[in-house]
Formats: structure tokens, sequence, C-alpha cells
């Protein structure tokens, strides 16, 4: 059907029609995981955008587009065109079809929380960390790593090993970094990739001490319950698995006799967002990794 659609467009329209003007490299992607699109070098300027999900995304400079997919978007089949960025006007007659699957993500019950001025201050300052990243340019490059180095501490428990999913509530992974028997639990916190830094965050109300890496191209990772900082200003540049901040048990993490499930954790969240903010998308980190480095 493509193809025929294809060939009867090239014949009207031999100009605007030749070959594929984008593809997808995961066709298919489950909630909470991220879509990866490639502009055709042919393509790319700075005009073009990718409608899919009713929205449009601006490919970076390299013609790529990463899109977050959460619970909003209806599992099944969408399509995915070439647009003029701003009019929608469509600029070729490809298209893919991307198929979104039905996640069970599961449901993390939060206490009632009441947001003071100190929260507000610190959520304005963390948007304005976000709004700050370089959308165009990618900083990351080849594989992506866990921030934790795995260690085996009995049969129950690796180090860096998922104690908490992602999922509704909860908008990243906690991993383990305590050791039951010698109640060491500071570790060393990787930078998932290469970035900069975008925020570094002291005794955040939930978050503790938090560090935000931009990698480019709408996408961030976030480190919370951190103990200690090993960069010193935000802009600064961080290769991929340099050790930028020692693991703790700030903000929520704080062990507290009511709360059976605080103590000592690495918060690791993946952010995407697009160009315009209007898709603002926490994904699993976990799942992200693994896509990234399957796909690339
Ligand atoms: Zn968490």
């Amino acid at each position: 059907m493509k193809i025929l659609l294809t060939a009867a467009a090239t014949l009207l329209f031999p100009y605007i029609a030749f070959g594929q003007s984008f593809r997808a490299l995961n066709q298919q992607v489950q909630q909470g995981g991220v879509l990866v699109l490639r502009v055709a070098p042919q393509w790319q300027g700075p005009q073009v955008s990718i409608a899919v999900f009713a929205k449009h995304y601006l490919p970076n400079r390299y013609g790529d587009v990463y899109i977050g997919i959460d619970k909003s978007i209806v599992p099944g089949k969408h399509i995915a065109t070439l647009v003029e960025y701003g009019r929608g006007i469509r600029l070729s007659w490809d298209y893919e079809e991307i198929e979104v699957v039905d996640k069970n993500l599961p449901s993390r019950t939060r206490r009632p929380f009441v947001p003071n001025k100190k929260w507000e201050r610190e959520r304005e300052t963390i948007r304005q960390a976000f709004d700050g990243g370089d959308y165009f340019e990618k900083y990351f490059n080849g594989e992506f790593v866990r921030p934790l180095d795995r260690a085996v501490i009995d049969q129950n428990r690796t180090i860096g090993d998922e104690s908490s999913p992602f999922g509704t509530n909860h908008n990243g992974v906690d991993l383990i970094t305590l050791d039951p028997k010698t109640r060491r639990h500071k570790r060393p916190v990787k930078a998932i990739n290469s970035g900069k830094i975008a925020l570094i965050a002291r005794n955040y109300s939930t978050d503790g001490n938090m560090m935000i890496i931009d990698h480019g191209s709408g996408i961030f990772s976030v480190y919370m319950h951190l103990s200690r900082f090993l960069v010193s200003k935000v802009g600064q540049t961080v290769k991929k698995g340099d050790v930028v901040a020692m693991s703790g048990d700030t903000g929520s993490a704080r062990t507290r006799p009511s709360c059976k499930n605080c103590g000592p954790h690495l918060h690791c969240s993946v952010k995407i967002r697009s160009k315009d903010g209007k898709s603002d998308v926490y994904v699993d980190p976990l799942a992200f990794i693994e896509t990234m480095n399957r796909i690339f």
C-alpha cells in the first residue's frame, strides 16, 4: 500500500515525493519508552518537523527526533508524517506507521502533599534548567551506561538494581545503594552519557541534593538524594561514565521510622521534551537505556 501511494505520488508530484523522507528507528514502542525518528539528509532544514500524536517535533541538527511516550498516548497504530513546522503543511507523501504498546505501569500511592512557597520556587528553578537545554545539539554518543556499578551483596540484593520501578506517581527508578550488613550506601554515581550540567540543587524538598544533566536533543538525566556533588558548576561538560556525585539519603530518602520505603537509594529519571515543551515526558530510564543501546 505504502509503495503504491509513494509511486502514485511520485508520478503526480515528482519534486516533492522522491523516496523516503524519514524513518522510525523503532516502529514499535511501549508506553514509558522512547520513539526515535530520523529525517533523511535531503529533507533536513529549519522548517522540517515530524507530526505524530497530534504534536509537532523538531529534529536536532543531525535530523534525529526523540519522543517520550507517556500514558496519554493511546495504544495502537499512529501515523507520523513530515510537515512544515509552524504551518503543518505536509512536505512529502512518505509516512511511517508507529505502534504504541500498552504497558501496565505500576502505580505508587503518594502521601498527601501540600505545595509550599519553597517547593514552588524549586519547581521553577527545575523548569528553567530544562528550558535551558540545548535542543538542537547532541552531546550523547554510543551506548548509555547505568548510573551505578553493580555489585552483588547477597542473593536478594545487587547494588544498582531497581528497588522501585518507574510508573504512575514515580517518574524514575530507585536503585539500590544500601548494603544492609555494613549500612554503607554512598556509591559513585555516573553520568549515563556525555552532556552538560544543567542543575546542581541542594536540599530540595523531596529530591534532596539533585543533579540534572542535559544530553542535548531534549534528553535529560536526573539524579536525586545525593550526598555529595563531584562537579562544580552548571554548564560544565561531563563525559559518559564520569563520576558526577555520590549517592545518599537526602530529601525523601532520609530514613524515617514512620516510612517503610524510605532510606538511602539513587533515584534516576530520564526526561524527554520537545523544542516547544508541549511534549514533556519522563520515560522509564532503564527501558530508555535498553532501547537506545539496541537501535544505535
Ligand atoms: Zn524514586
